[in-house]
């Protein structure tokens, strides 16, 4: 396996695409494949070309009977494809012992698949048995899966229905982990827990990710799920044609055709800000700021300068502390910070400008001020500095469309 290819740190120059974003390499191939299942006519999966990328999480995501659980059943020959070619790490297997592919690749479905009558260990072990492991191996991966997890060791004799749907869930990944696979298939994984378990097995296993950099093909209906989880998606129509593949930036910035757009809802511009932070873009720093120190008459005097209705007080640590406009400043208050309106939150440099658009549209200023890791004032995130992102994202996604001929956006 190469797993240097995709390496953010040395990428092959011709990794990247004609956006200067780097392209991984392919892991898995899906070359022609149709699947017309018997007893059918018409093919649950057609002439379908994929190329997965290597060491990334792929999100098939498309309406309910679309073809994406036998896609993905497809790429480890769960279901044997009608025809077309199926290519590994370089290798075609399409024809090749499917145990031995299906021993390379792990899978996770929703409702978890546990078996009900073994331990969670023998759980885990199930593909490590299967290789041969001798015992103490087997033992100290369990462990290692176990705490990796975050589930404690005494887990290890418990049986399935002793577990919560969020322990079980991390079971199931954590079995299909077993053998250390290169590629992880995940079918709806998240799909049968609560909200609030699913929020968090999702950033958990982000953040586990992050460190395995799995190659992982992850299908699921919700195309908020896809956002999340996805470093690129795929979104696919009918008999999993696909509709648009792509990072979730880009498809929220620049829907190729009203059946993307449909599908990703009206709401798709504004996820668009939860991919950009506010240290990354030019937040304005020609705000009016007084000091608590400052006089009112001065504190008019820059208001008036400025075309803004209102104007910011720092206090003695240069905290944003009160929004004084003119009426405020009118009275001529002897002490800044007990006139006007008190600033009652404010948005660190790492939030997300989804953030930053909830912090303005709750404040009574219409502006979110920044501020570094002590407080201190940075400046400030007005609705024009979120439209210009906006604005600029578009321009960028659609610029990234004309350079690039392919239809299904594969770049
Ligand atoms: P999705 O995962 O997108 O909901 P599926 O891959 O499960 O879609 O199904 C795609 C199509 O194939 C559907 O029309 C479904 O009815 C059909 N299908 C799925 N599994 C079988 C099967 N075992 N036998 C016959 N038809 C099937």
């Amino acid at each position: 396996m190469t797993s240097t290819a995709s390496s953010p740190i040395d990428p092959a120059p011709n990794q990247h695409s004609a956006t200067g974003v780097e392209k991984p390499a392919t892991m898995i191939s899906l070359q022609g494949v149709t699947k017309t299942y018997d007893g059918s006519v018409i093919p649950a999966v057609d002439s379908l070309n994929l190329d997965i990328p290597e060491g990334e999480i792929l999100v098939l995501v498309g309406p309910s009977g679309c073809g994406k659980s036998t896609t993905l059943r497809l790429i480890n020959r769960m279901i044997e494809p009608t025809s077309g070619r199926i290519i590994f790490d370089g290798e075609d297997v399409t024809s090749v012992n499917p145990d031995l592919l299906r021993r390379r690749i792990g899978y996770v479905i929703q409702q978890i698949g546990l078996f009900p009558h073994q331990t969670i260990a023998q759980n885990i072990a199930t593909v490590p048995r299967l290789l041969g492991w001798d015992k103490a191996k087997i033992n100290a991966r369990v462990t290692e899966l176990l705490d990796v997890m975050g589930l404690p060791n005494d887990f290890k004799d418990r049986y399935p229905k002793e577990l919560s749907g969020g322990q079980a869930q991390r079971v199931g990944v954590a079995r299909a982990l077993g053998s250390d696979p290169a590629v992880l298939l995940m079918d709806e994984p998240f799909g049968a827990i609560d909200p609030i378990t699913r929020d968090r097995l999702q950033n958990e296993f982000l953040r586990l990710q992050s460190e395995l950099k799995k190659t992982i093909v992850f299908v699921t209906h919700d195309i908020d799920e896809a956002i999340k989880m996805g470093d690129r998606i795929a979104i696919l129509g009918e008999q999993s044609r696909i509709a648009q593949f792509d990072t979730p930036e880009r498809i929220l910035a620049y829907p190729i055709d009203d059946f993307v757009a449909d599908f990703i809802g009206s709401g798709s511009t504004l996820k668009g800000l939860n991919f950009e932070r506010v240290r990354d873009i030019d937040i304005s720093t020609s705000f009016p700021v007084v000091s608590h120190d400052t006089s009112a008459t001065e504190a008019k005097t820059v208001l008036d300068a400025s075309p803004e209705r209102s104007l910011l007080v720092l206090d003695a640590k240069s905290h944003p502390a009160r929004w004084l406009n003119d009426k405020d400043l009118a009275a001529t208050p002897a002490d800044l910070l007990a006139a006007g309106v008190e600033v009652t939150s404010t948005l660190p440099m790492h939030a997300t400008l989804h953030d930053a658009l909830e912090e303005l549209l709750m404040s009574n200023a219409g502006q979110a001020t920044v501020v570094d890791n002590s407080g201190v004032y940075q400046g400030i995130v007005d609705i024009e500095v979120l439209a210009d992102v906006l604005k600029g994202m578009r321009a960028a996604a659609r610029r990234h469309y004309e350079v690039h001929v392919d239809s299904a956006g594969q770049s």
